[in-house]
């Protein structure tokens, strides 16, 4: 966020990407990154959030053993963005903020069970990674449509390419926060914080836990204590971290080693212009444009990659209905890369039974790798169907020669007498399409 540092990959060597200003060292300054700064406003105008002109910087203070400078830059009372909305299935969720930080490097803790020593290791890879925090207001009611959210948000992030918002990697971490109230009343409890949740699921049981652990307290005459605490995967089950530290307790100031930022009013426009079509927009696009079923839209515009390949897949030339099949059965779970036009001819090879669907999936392997045209793969791997009834009408004859008793037991009305004809039919000619072949064999007995 303040310096050149790489981000480093998940499982690259601990404190392989540092540098003097993430590490805090005496006399460096912090330069703000400004591809981080567009990210966040990119991301705060398709939250459709306002962009005020004057935004800063500013020190948090704490100690602990992750955060080397002892304070945290981040953003305290003017934000980069505020007062925007997230679609959500029909429903308007308010997006309060949307700031800019530092991330924090990470503890590990190890235990050696032979000395019952207990180490912790610190790793700063991530200290001073580009942190967004997108908060909302308290406008989701479930964990249902909190994971929704989560999960649209992710859609989002990805669709105008900003991060690639994988929670396993930590690239996208929910904090939800939790109260409850009394059916009937408009005043929510005191709220508890879930910290740095990494999966959709967990994030789905944290707060099914949290709300039924809430409301048994209050219900055996006990009180909520403003904390903030964690989820344990392995035990299914929140825990507290800390009592809630409060704002002041983190004696926020404007951080001396940076400029107030003004953000250029063109800069914004430029933005808006330039941004791509959101995933929802795109998803109900997909629909109307190219009929599609509403769970195929969903799947395709969730990703822009997949998305672009399908339209520029039907504009070759392909049936928008196989080339979603294509995608998603195919593609998608494969992490093929086909072109285009590849892709339309192949849909075309196996919707017109020149190939069969097996066949298919073959050949889109090969090309996705090879970059060779469908046809050609088909041709060379000899996948190429034989349809053309003048050819096969011979084949046809020869076969109603060879099984004189299956033939009298059909025209008998035995109709299974035809399973017979057509294994004798693929073994003297392996490349006959099937549906031709058992037409012209149906009308040579018929
Ligand atoms: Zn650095």
């Amino acid at each position: 966020m303040f310096c050149g540092c790489a981000v480093s990959q998940l499982g690259a060597e601990p404190n392989s990407s540092v540098c003097e200003i993430c590490l805090g060292m005496p006399g460096v300054l912090p330069v703000i990154n400004r591809a981080a700064v567009e990210a966040c406003l990119k991301t705060a105008l398709a939250l459709q959030c306002e962009i005020p002109r004057h935004t800063k910087f500013d020190r948090k203070n704490y100690m602990y053993p992750d955060l080397p400078k002892g304070y945290q830059i981040s953003q305290y009372d003017l934000p980069l963005s505020v007062n925007g909305r997230l679609d959500l299935d029909g429903r308007q969720i308010r997006i309060r903020r949307v700031h800019l930080e530092e991330d924090t490097g990470k503890l590990i803790h190890a235990g050696d069970k032979l000395h019952k020593a207990r180490e912790s290791y610190v790793d700063l890879n991530r200290a001073g990674v580009p942190l967004m925090e997108i908060v909302t207001e308290p406008d989701l009611r479930s964990a249902d449509e909190a994971r929704r959210y989560a999960e649209e948000l992710q859609t989002l992030l990805r669709g105008i390419g900003v991060s690639d918002a994988d929670m396993e990697k930590g690239q996208l971490r929910a904090e939800p926060n939790i109260s409850i109230r009394r059916s009937g009343s408009d005043e929510l409890g005191v709220k508890t914080e879930l910290k740095n949740i990494n999966s959709f699921r967990a994030l789905h049981r944290a707060i099914l836990y949290e709300v039924a652990r809430q409301a048994q307290v209050l219900e055996s005459g006990g009180t909520v204590v403003q904390e903030t605490r964690g989820w344990s995967d392995s035990e299914q089950r929140t825990f507290s971290q800390r009592t809630k530290e409060f704002a002041e307790d983190y004696r926020y100031f404007p951080e001396p080693d940076l400029p107030p930022l003004e953000i250029d009013p063109t800069w914004i426009e430029e933005l808006k212009r330039s941004q791509a079509e959101l995933p929802a927009a795109r998803r109900a696009r997909l629909v109307s444009q190219y009929e599609l079923p509403a769970n195929d839209a969903v799947l395709i515009a969730a990703d822009r990659g997949l998305a672009d390949l399908f339209e520029s897949t039907v504009a070759s030339g392909a049936d928008a209905r196989h080339a979603a099949n294509w995608i998603i059965g195919e593609v998608a779970p494969h992490g093929l890369n086909p072109s285009a036009p590849n892709l339309a001819e192949l849909v075309r090879l196996v919707t017109e039974g020149r190939i069969t669907r097996d066949q298919g999936r073959q050949v889109l392997h090969e090309s996705g790798e090879s970059g060779e045209a469908p046809s050609a793969i088909a041709a060379r791997r000899g996948f190429e169907q034989v349809s053309d009834a003048g050819e096969l009408a011979g084949i046809v004859d020869a076969v109603v020669a060879a099984h004189p008793k299956a033939v009298e037991d059909y025209r008998a009305g035995k109709k299974q007498a035809m399973q017979a004809l057509m294994a004798d039919l693929r073994k003297r000619a392996p490349q006959a399409n099937p549906k031709v072949a058992s037409d012209l064999l149906l009308k040579r007995l018929g």
